[in-house]
């Protein structure tokens, strides 16, 4: 039988059924027995069940009674069997089951075939456009672990006149960077947040700078245009070569001096490959606000070359030209 469409109550957004909360608005959802299919819900969390059952899936109540089995069931009326309970009680469960309705112990689910990403509160799966975990109901992109960075980078764009291209940073686990295929999703390494490193002064520093460093891949991607451009090539080089920045160097990141040792590039990393030229062309342009003449002054006193002024140049007319100045 298929299912009919499901949606929110409240925003009208698609759901899945047995989601404990609507992944666009958090509203928290109930999946009661609504056609009467199993005549049962869980006492404590109203949420459908079995008579068979000793333990709800949904809350992990232990609601035995007389009518449950005495032997665990692969699949009673109402849910399909799916596979056995990870814990060997020999009963049957169904995604996505939180409890074996048979000896209560908790499941695990391969959230990583049917979604996107995992959320970094609950490391249960979530797609990149959701708003909200729709497992734990907190932030589903993590924004939330990193707002001190994001308000900064977002005043920094504000003051470097940067327009808005509707980037979305997203809390991930494996490495930080941007995809050509969807140029406006910044994955940010999770580790660096929720990991052991300590979240003080430095690492927001840190945080703020790999934000900067990969929106500047992103807004490259946005405008890709601009890289065929005579002045562009010229003062980047070739972009076209497809790949994933790996952040091995996100020490890099940390450091807001410019390098004295490539007089051609802005940091050594710069030096890795044209697109990271760009970034960290980018991330300094952004992070210094626009000011062309500090940072000239800083080049002149570090001996950059000449290259490293022009790259400046062109990203700042570049900057300008979108706003339509002259
Ligand atoms: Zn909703
Ligand atoms: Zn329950
Ligand atoms: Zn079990
Ligand atoms: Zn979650």
């Amino acid at each position: 039988m298929p299912t009919p469409e499901l949606r929110c109550p409240t925003c009208a957004a698609e759901l899945e059924r047995f989601w404990s909360f609507c992944s666009n608005c958090g509203r928290r959802l109930e999946w009661r027995d609504a056609t009467k299919e199993t005549g049962a819900e869980c006492y404590y969390c109203r949420w459908v069940v079995s008579d068979s059952f000793s333990y709800c899936p949904w809350c992990g109540r232990d609601i035995r009674d007389r009518d449950s089995s005495p032997e665990p069931l692969k699949a009673p009326k109402g849910f399909k069997y799916q596979r056995r309970c990870r814990w060997g009680c020999g009963g049957g469960v169904m995604y996505p089951m939180r409890s074996c309705p048979w000896c209560g112990r908790p499941q695990q689910w391969r959230y990583r075939d049917r979604f996107q990403n995992v959320c970094p509160h609950c490391n249960r799966g979530v797609d990149d456009w959701m708003e909200v975990c729709p497992w734990c109901g907190e932030d589903a992109t993590g924004r939330d672990l990193i707002h001190q960075a994001l308000r900064r980078v977002r005043q920094r764009l504000v003051v470097a006149r940067i327009k808005a291209w509707n980037y979305r940073v997203l809390l991930r686990p494996g490495v930080s960077g941007v995809t050509h295929r969807t140029p406006k999703v910044i994955e940010i390494e999770r580790r660096y947040v929720t990991g052991k490193r300590r979240r003080d002064e430095i690492s927001w520093n840190m945080l703020t700078g790999l934000i900067l460093h990969e929106l500047g891949h992103s807004y490259l991607y946005h405008h890709w245009s601009f890289t065929l451009t005579g002045r562009f090539r010229r003062a980047f080089g070739e972009v076209r070569k497809a790949y994933r920045v790996a952040d091995s160097k996100w020490v890099d990141f940390e450091r807001r001096g410019v390098t004295t040792t490539l007089p051609n590039f802005v940091t050594a990393y710069a030096a890795t490959h044209p697109q990271e030229d760009f970034a960290e062309t980018f991330r300094f342009y952004v992070a210094r606000r626009g000011r062309l003449r500090e940072l000239f002054a800083e080049f002149g006193r570090k001996r950059k070359g000449v290259p490293v002024f022009e790259k400046f140049l062109v990203l700042h007319d570049f900057i300008r030209s979108l706003r339509g100045w002259k």
